[in-house]
């Protein structure tokens, strides 16, 4: 608990609730197959998207009354939302753990400013590292760019730099072992993403998931490994090579949910409140927020919402429902 005052936010799982994840944009500068279609999508109009001052309350809210210890950034791009290294400065001085995930496309001349506002951690995303596979993936020939941006992140003196790779069935597959050596070979710590039912042109086949287990299998047949503990609420199980090469992890969503030890809620560009990530119903805060609520009104807002968080996303069950929302518009 950090915050003198604040109470636990308790789930009807007995979950405690302390990390709030943020999408400051539905917008993105890539077009990844897994996510968003050629032509992009329906941009939310900006009347709805909140302020940078809305985005500040709602989370200081969380971080006052229930002590939350952790935010992270995310979009659509959070790098292309104008003056984002003022957003960074007004929530490090929350005093949380402050993180992004990123396309990484804009890093190169970011980097050193994000850190600088407060930015500690950020998560980059790297699905291969053939420039012709990169182009058919994200539909950018950004390639170059994105290494480029990991390299000066790595100089920006983060304390973590990570790498999220969505492992796609057909697609990707074939280059575990080698984003494993490149997150060996460049010091930075590479997360394989099972692929989950939230793109936009609907085309997730439960065929297409490589799961965590040949994953795993790829690595250690190149490279000993042992399982490192878990500890916390974090959703990547990792692994350590046995060499010192690091360490390698796996957010396996769909073949190993880890709903049990979920901490996280989430906030949409457009102020819905999310409490989880394939949610069906959400909570409108930006019309709370503009209707001049107290902080203790919406603090209770944000408590009924957890009320009604589930166990866990229901991907393996048969009544499975995808959310209404992408993931272009709920965020990572
Ligand atoms: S799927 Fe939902 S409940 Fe499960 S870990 Fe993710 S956000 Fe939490």
């Amino acid at each position: 608990m950090t915050h003198p005052g604040a109470r636990d936010l308790i789930d009807p799982f007995d979950r405690v609730v302390r990390d709030l994840r943020i999408s400051v944009t539905d917008r993105c500068n890539f077009r990844c197959t897994y996510c968003m279609p050629e032509e992009g999508m329906q941009w939310m109009p900006r009347s709805e998207i909140l302020t940078f001052e809305e985005i500040e309350r709602l989370a200081r809210i969380c971080v006052e009354h229930y002590g939350f210890e952790g935010i992270r950034l995310t979009g659509g791009e959070p790098t292309i939302r104008a003056h984002i290294t003022r957003l960074v400065s007004k929530l490090a001085a929350l005093g949380v753990d402050l993180a992004m995930t990123t396309n990484g496309a804009t890093l190169r001349n970011l980097a050193h400013d994000l850190r600088q506002a407060g930015l500690q951690r950020i998560n980059i995303s790297l699905d291969t590292l053939d420039r012709d596979k990169f182009a058919r993936m994200t539909r950018r020939d950004e390639l170059a760019n994105v290494l480029e941006g990991i390299a000066v992140a790595k100089q920006a003196g983060f304390d973590r730099v990570k790498i999220n790779a969505v492992v796609e069935r057909g697609t990707n597959d074939d280059e575990i072992v080698d984003l494993a050596r490149f997150g060996r070979d460049e010091g930075v710590e590479v997360r394989f993403i099972e692929f989950m039912p939230l793109d936009a042109s609907d085309a997730w086949q439960r065929a297409k998931v490589v799961g965590q287990d040949e994953i795993v299998a790829a690595i250690a047949s190149e490279w000993p490994i042992e399982v490192v503990p878990a500890t916390g609420a974090a959703p990547a199980n990792l692994w350590r090579y046995l060499d010192g090469g690091g360490t390698v992890g796996v957010i396996p969503t769909v073949t190993k949910p880890f709903c049990g030890d979920c901490d996280r809620v989430r906030l949409t560009a457009d102020g819905q409140f999310r409490t989880c990530l394939f949610a069906t119903d959400e909570f409108d805060m930006r019309e709370a927020l503009r209707a001049g609520e107290t902080d203790d009104e919406i603090a209770r807002r944000i408590e009924t919402a957890v009320g009604t968080k589930w166990a866990g996303h229901q991907i393996n069950q048969v009544h499975f429902i995808r959310p209404k929302r992408t993931m272009s518009q709920i965020g990572g």
